[in-house]
This record gives C-alpha cells, sequence and structure tokens, in this order.
C-alpha cells in the first residue's frame, strides 16, 4: 500500500508558495499551506505531516519559534528552515530551536528536493516507534516515556538524546557524537552539558541512577547505551 506524503509549507509569501507548490506536487507530494506563524503551531502540532517545511520571517510567531513549540508539543515530524538570512546565528537558532536542516534563500528547487528527499529516507529508516528497555517503554512518535507504567517528564533535548542512546544501543558514543546527533553538528554544548543531561536522564530512566545498567559511562570514550 503506498501513502501519500504530506508537507505542511508555513510560508507568506505568495510566490515562494505558488512556487513550492507546484514543485512537490510534480513530485508527487501532497502540500497543504499555512501563512502564519500562529496558524502553523496549531496545525503542526494538531495534524500529522510527513515533512513541515518552515519559513523563519513570518506574521505572528516566528519560524524558530513555530519550530520550538512545535517540539515542545512532542511532534518529530523533520522540519526543513527556510531562512532569508545567511547569518552563522540564524542557523544556529534553528538547530537548536529543533530544525532538522535548513536551507537559505533564495534556494534552488533541486536543492530543496534532495534535502527534502534526505530527511523522508530518514523517517523511514527509523526504528520501531515503540521502545522497551529496563523498566521503561519509550513511545517514539508520541515523545512519551513510560516507567514501570508511569508517565516519566522528559524536557526535549532529553528526549532526543535518549533517541539517539536507543538508536545506536549498544555501540559506545563520544560526546562529540552526542551533540552531533542530539543538537545538531558543530553546535556549541560543552562536553560538561552532555553530562548534565545524562545526569538528568539517569534519574529517570535508571533503577538506582548511582549505579547505572542502561547509560553506561565507557571511561576515556563516552558512553554507552544498553537495552
Ligand atoms: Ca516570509
Amino acid at each position: 500500500m503506498t501513502t501519500t506524503t504530506r508537507i505542511l509549507i508555513v510560508e507568506d509569501e505568495p510566490d515562494i508558495v505558488f512556487s513550492l507548490r507546484e514543485d512537490l506536487h510534480r513530485q508527487g507530494y501532497e502540500t497543504s499551506v499555512s501563512r502564519d506563524g500562529d496558524d502553523a503551531i496549531r496545525r503542526g502540532t494538531a495534524e500529522r505531516w510527513d515533512l513541515i517545511l518552515l519559513d523563519v520571517m513570518l506574521p505572528g510567531a516566528s519560524g524558530f519559534d513555530v519550530c520550538a513549540a512545535i517540539r515542545r508539543a512532542g511532534v518529530r515530524t523533520p522540519i526543513i528552515m527556510l531562512t532569508a538570512r545567511t547569518r552563522e546565528d540564524d542557523k544556529e537558532h534553528g538547530l537548536d530551536a529543533g530544525a532538522d536542516d535548513y536551507v537559505t534563500k533564495p534556494f534552488s528547487l533541486r536543492e530543496l528536493r534532495a534535502r527534502i528527499r534526505a530527511q523522508l529516507r530518514r523517517e523511514e529508516r527509523a526504528p520501531e516507534r515503540t521502545l522497551t528497555f529496563g523498566e521503561c517503554e519509550l513511545d517514539v512518535d508520541r515523545a512519551e516515556l513510560r516507567r514501570a507504567g508511569a508517565p516519566v517528564d522528559l524536557t526535549a533535548q532529553e528526549f532526543r538524546i535518549l533517541q539517539v542512546f536507543v538508536r545506536r544501543a549498544g555501540h559506545v558514543l563520544s560526546r562529540e557524537q552526542l551533540i552531533d546527533a542530539a543538537w545538531g553538528p558543530g553546535m556549541a554544548i560543552t562536553d560538561r552539558a552532555v553530562d548534565t543531561h545524562v545526569f538528568n536522564l539517569r534519574r529517570k530512566i535508571e533503577a538506582d541512577p548511582a549505579d547505572p545498567r542502561v547509560i553506561l559511562s565507557v571511561r576515556g570514550l563516552g558512553y554507552r547505551f544498553e537495552a
């Protein structure tokens, strides 16, 4: 059975909307358009999308705020930011808000198509949606963690780190690899900040955080997740 890939276009400039829609339809995608930030937050969290294209400069909430709000709601749909700016900190800001990728305007449709395909492929490769380890059960789609049946509160960042661990279970991950995967390549996150997040995660998922059995420390190398 094939299902249509649904893309939400969040963009207020009619010309760009027009060319994006036309091109994406030609690629066989189904699209819907949201023209302001507040509407995008509503639709991005309430409806199910395969991918979201998100402009930064919008009426209402900015693209960064939209992205952060969608992630806070636990939605992990791939988000590609469309930014008119080229400043490095805007790119960081976007990735920090939880975007998966970004393209700088003016972008070529061909480049954007490639970025879209890359994000959709990544989603297809994603492992099973419910994962169990120790006494925990992680529902990846809903960003929900239960421990012995009781819901556990995770921050968005803790959830992302946990996802990385789960996907690479059994492998040693350096702090740098964790930063690349959970924050975004080249993000200025200190090793100490990574350790703090891991410390907090352990308190939430380990039976005895002082004697971790799920997230193990590998001296001099990093961490290893044991499912
Ligand atoms: Ca705009």
